[in-house]
């Protein structure tokens, strides 16, 4: 525990008021990770809380949240949110309390927190405050709901979320009667903002437990996101593919490190192949062009969820691209590098390894191999630095003028040949061959 949390807790214990860490960094501590954040939570009120830290030096008081009684206190630049013991209200939006008033008991306060795995408290001399059992759920990797599941997640419908992001993160299961009122209750989560959405899907994502988290709640996934929803249970029909759509995407998706970028470009680089669907007459099926419908509905749920317009760019880059054939030699190579460049290039050789391990008909050892060799011949070729845009060309617009070509379309062409015959290693890319190479050109443009 950090000293700055430790000197709150004291403080405030010195003042006469009850203050312990609280909620996720207690879970964090006790299964061995690093906490993102401390809370504090503490039996003073707002008022009394910024008494008390008033004269304190090193120490800036910012009013976070006074109505929900939160102040945040920032010691060396890390804030710590100081929170007044509190109960919720009725619920009416399916989201949020009503009103919130203020408790006089760490029990009641650890009571409104949605899981018991999230409703522990800790003093340094008092040790553990576990009033539901959070301890034992967490030895046992159990998502449970403080108190009843159903009337939980009828309060506040992003905790059915927030439920399968933590099983997903820590690799937990759901507890039985949790699980249930997920299942009858997951259409509420209409009511919550898409931001608030994006925010536990991404952590969802990049979960350990990611695929079995997709597979087991496919309805609660194509809720949330029904672009997803004909690939539920859709067959391919194809020797290459064991699996539905949806399964594949569920696969593919545990199989690319725990990146955003990554993982939502598996999942939705097949989206569009119910679209694109043809059986031959042999009976076997195809899905040409769907990576161009995956695409779109890519966007359509990114741009709903607010997802930043980086990721998004580069998931739309990455599941168009997905299906291009492999490069079959350092030319190809240089032409995708200098297409997508080298940051996006690695991201794609990811998604197709992944993509070719997701089907369950490719043999793992030959996959991890061929992508292996593709990576590094990617890097040494980076680390050439080859001549791949016009950018990289030793030669410019301004260097053929100087030789003497005239202003116009034609220098715009001429480079674009230039290039392509260094791509192709026929012309070494130096000014002095270039130039030659260039009047070369001028002089077979002028005869035709
Ligand atoms: P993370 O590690 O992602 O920060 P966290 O558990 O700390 O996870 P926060 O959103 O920071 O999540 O919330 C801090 C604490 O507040 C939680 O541990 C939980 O006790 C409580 N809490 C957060 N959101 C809810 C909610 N929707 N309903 C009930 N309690 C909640
Ligand atoms: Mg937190």
């Amino acid at each position: 525990m950090p000293e700055a949390a430790e000197q709150i807790i004291e403080r405030l214990n010195c003042a006469g008021y009850e203050a312990y860490v609280v909620g996720g960094c207690v879970r964090d501590i006790l299964i061995g990770r690093t906490p993102k954040d401390w809370d504090i939570c503490t039996s003073a009120s707002p008022v009394e809380c910024e008494r008390v830290f008033e004269g304190m030096s090193a120490c800036r008081i910012v009013e976070t949240g006074l109505q929900h009684g939160t102040v945040t206190l920032v010691m060396d630049h890390v804030p710590y949110e100081v929170t007044t013991y509190r109960a919720d209200g009725s619920y009416s939006d399916h989201r949020h309390p009503d009103s919130v008033r203020f408790v006089h008991a760490l029990r009641e306060d650890l009571a409104r927190r949605d899981f018991t795995v999230n409703a522990m408290a800790y003093h340094p001399k008092e040790g553990v405050q576990d009033y539901f059992g959070g301890q034992e759920d967490l030895r046992r990797g159990l998502i449970r709901c403080v108190g009843q599941a159903s009337q939980r997640f009828d309060e506040d419908a992003l905790r059915i979320l927030r439920a399968l992001r933590f099983a997903s993160v820590y690799d937990f299961s759901i507890e039985e009667e949790t699980d249930r009122a997920i299942r009858l209750l997951y259409e509420t989560l209409s009511h919550v903002a898409e931001e608030r959405i994006w925010q536990e899907m991404q952590k969802l994502l990049c979960g350990r437990g990611v695929e079995r988290i997709l597979m087991g709640y496919p309805e609660v996934i194509c809720h949330i996101l029904p672009e997803l929803k004909p690939c539920m249970g859709f067959q391919q029909h194809n020797p290459w593919h064991h699996f539905s759509v949806y399964e594949h995407l569920a696969k593919s998706t545990a199989q690319v490190p725990p990146d955003t970028v990554l993982r939502l470009t598996m999942l939705f680089h097949d989206a569009g192949k119910p679209q694109a669907f043809t059986l031959d007459e042999k009976g076997v099926g195809h899905a040409y062009g769907h990576a161009d419908y995956s695409v779109r509905l890519a966007l359509s749920a990114m741009d709903r969820l607010h997802v930043d317009h980086k990721t998004r760019d580069r998931v739309l880059l990455l599941v168009r691209d997905h299906d291009l054939p492999m490069e079959r030699n350092r030319k190809e190579m240089k032409r995708r590098l200098g297409k997508i460049g080298g940051e996006a290039f690695l991201q794609l050789m990811e998604v197709q390894r992944a993509d070719a391990l997701g089907k369950g008909t490719f043999n793992r050892e030959e996959v991890e191999r061929a992508h292996l060799e593709r990576t590094n011949r990617l890097r040494e070729l980076m680390d050439e630095h080859p001549c791949v845009t016009l950018k990289d060309l030793a030669v410019n617009g301004k260097d053929l003028l100087g030789v003497g070509i005239p202003a116009g379309k034609r220098i715009g062409k001429i480079l674009d040949v230039l290039l392509e015959e260094v791509l192709d290693e026929r012309v070494p890319n130096e000014r002095e061959s270039l130039l030659k190479e260039a009047l070369f050109l001028y002089g077979k443009e002028e005869e035709v």
